[in-house]
């Protein structure tokens, strides 16, 4: 007997995440943290191991009145300052030439989770990667839809060659093909693609959709974050070119680039050749916010109109510093990963290192050997993840010359 509906699926989530952050956490009380590392946290964290907060973000939060911060937002579909400057602070800073219109979502989970249910209808399957943030598979089964991966890699490129033929194996049996591309800034592996390979993305969507209308999700969760920040957008101009038939939902979070994880704000931002069209789409997704979440908090969408306005130099600044942090943990990490052939996956930039562990079971006896030498990482499918976001550079140094000695003892023979 349930009482949740027949379809429902009653296994409990499995968090590996929380789960191995709480044995970090134990450890850490056990044997104090200096001889833990841990690299589990997908948040950004300073040299002290506290979660970074940035006061250019907080001070403008806290000085905003209790009134704001109680009220309504005026619209389902967000604020008109904050739709403005979603979109100047995505788009704007490439030159797009399409239609567009900004959805306030709460972070970039609710750009994600709306846009599967509000492209497929139940049974149809959303195309994601194989190596990918755990979110998409829960969410399409959440919707009961069904997901099916492409391999992310061919060698250290994006595999344009599995993205075709995933969708090409689905798009005779459904009414819409939504494709799944997390980038810049990959989670977990800290890929981002070429300005070719979105070229050849957007032209094979372009093919896909002279047979059914075809919608690109653009997760760009950690974009704030990419090592060439000028440039971080400029792949954004393939976009230009999608077809008639082509719609592409950039899904952008306020918790990553604000630092400001739990107060919920973020945006879906919809492209396409047609204002009528896009237009269309905005009124089915303003329905789902209104039926969902009703409309997303006043104070976290003023707050972000006001830092990346008028605080803008300060809050530039000191995003840098986490920036240049990033580059050093990650820059120690591969240059003695590379000394060491730790086997990574091509990380350019962003929160997370993956090292390439193909076979999953090998990945699992790992992971556990790491936990015994009280190193905590999570895993991924095909691969474990270091967070160089919440691991400091004093822990980045040395780690990758362990792990290799500890992958290297797992098919060693036991002397006892
Ligand atoms: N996309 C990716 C790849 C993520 O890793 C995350 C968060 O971890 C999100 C989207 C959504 O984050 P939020 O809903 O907090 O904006």
């Amino acid at each position: 007997m349930t009482f949740t509906k027949l379809s429902a699926n009653l296994t409990p989530i499995e968090d590996t995440v929380f789960a191995v952050v709480s044995k970090a956490k134990q450890a850490k009380e056990e044997i104090g943290s200096e001889k833990v590392v841990d690299a589990t946290i997908g948040s950004l964290y300073n040299e002290n191991e506290v979660i970074v907060a940035f006061n250019s973000v907080f001070n403008n939060y806290d000085a905003i009145s209790k009134e704001i911060k109680a009220a309504y937002a005026s619209s389902f579909t967000g604020n008109p300052e904050f739709r403005e400057q979603v979109a100047n602070w995505t788009i704007g800073q490439a030159d797009v030439k399409l239609a567009s219109s900004v959805i306030a979502t709460p972070g970039g989970t609710g750009a994600v989770s709306m846009t599967f249910s509000d492209i497929l209808e139940e049974g149809e399957t959303v195309i994601i990667p194989d190596i990918a943030w755990g979110s998409y598979a829960l969410m399409a089964t959440d919707k009961q839809l069904k997901s099916k991966t492409y391999q992310m890699f061919d060698g250290n490129s994006f595999n344009i060659e599995s993205l075709k033929e995933t969708v090409l194996s689905v798009i005779d049996q459904q009414n819409r093909i939504c494709i799944v591309i997390n980038d810049p800034c990959h989670n977990p592996t800290g890929y981002t693609m070429t300005q070719k390979e979105w070229e050849e993305v957007i032209s094979f969507m372009n093919e896909c959709s002279k047979k059914v209308p075809c919608v690109i999700l653009n997760d760009i969760a950690y974009i704030d974050y990419s090592y060439d920040l000028n440039n971080s957008r400029k792949y954004m101009e393939t976009f230009n070119k999608i077809s008639d038939n082509v719609m592409v939902v950039v899904a952008f979070s306020c918790s990553k680039t604000m630092t400001s994880y739990g107060l919920r704000c973020g945006a879906a931002i919809l492209l396409a050749q047609s204002a009528d069209l896009v237009r269309q789409s905005e009124i089915v997704f303003e329905k789902s916010a209104r039926s969902i979440w009703s409309n997303i908090p006043n104070a976290a969408m003023k707050n972000f109109s006001d830092v990346t306005t008028k605080y803008y130099s300060a809050f530039m600044l000191e995003k840098s510093k986490y920036i240049d942090l990033l580059e050093a943990r990650s820059a120690i990490f591969l240059s003695e990963a590379r000394l060491c052939n730790l086997p990574l996956y091509p990380y350019k930039e962003g929160f997370f290192i993956t090292i390439k562990i193909e076979d999953n079971e090998k990945r699992n006896r790992f992971h556990d050997a790491l936990i015994k030498e009280y190193i905590f990482t999570v895993k991924v499918n095909k691969g474990i993840r270091v967070a160089i976001c919440s691991l400091s550079v004093e822990k980045s140094k040395g780690l990758a010359l362990r792990l290799k000695t500890i992958y290297d003892c797992l098919d060693q023979p036991s002397i006892i």
